[in-house]
């Protein structure tokens, strides 16, 4: 082996990355922050979803606690239904979605409406006021 063949195999390689076009160790580049996400399969989340749903209604869920937080996952689907749900809302709301029920008893994902736009916004200040409230006057520095 020639002595420029060897250097060339110690030293690491790079390969451009097709996703911001820097240069990453190679084999690195599916880990760069610049991926997209994947698509999410919305027919996946859809079914997850109603299924979710049809254990809310028959009450196979466990609810929340009393500070309104997430029971804790004890690896039954009872105690992840909620959270499960949430994250879901969350995915599609990251796309500007939002699950529609519809007359066939199952659901769609839908452009969020300006009615549940406005739902979260106070859902989220209500919760920035809670934590403001705990944060100056339950002990918060
Ligand atoms: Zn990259």
């Amino acid at each position: 082996m020639k002595r420029d063949d060897q250097q060339a195999a110690e030293e690491p390689t790079y390969e451009q990355c097709p996703y911001c076009g820097d240069f990453h160790p190679t084999g690195t580049s599916e880990q760069c922050p610049q991926k997209p996400k994947a698509a999410w399969n919305h027919q996946r989340a859809l079914e997850d979803y109603t299924e979710l749903m049809r254990r809310v209604r028959v009450g196979a869920y466990v609810e929340l606690e009393m500070d309104g937080s997430f029971p804790p996952d004890d690896g039954t689907p009872e105690s992840s239904t909620l959270e499960s749900l949430h994250n879901l809302e969350e995915l599609a709301a990251r796309d500007g979605l939002e699950f529609v029920g519809n007359e066939q008893g199952g659901y769609s994902l839908e452009p969020m409406s300006d009615a549940t736009k406005a739902a979260r916004r106070e859902a989220q200040e209500y919760l920035d006021q809670q934590k403001y409230m705990t944060h100056h006057y339950l002990g918060g520095e």
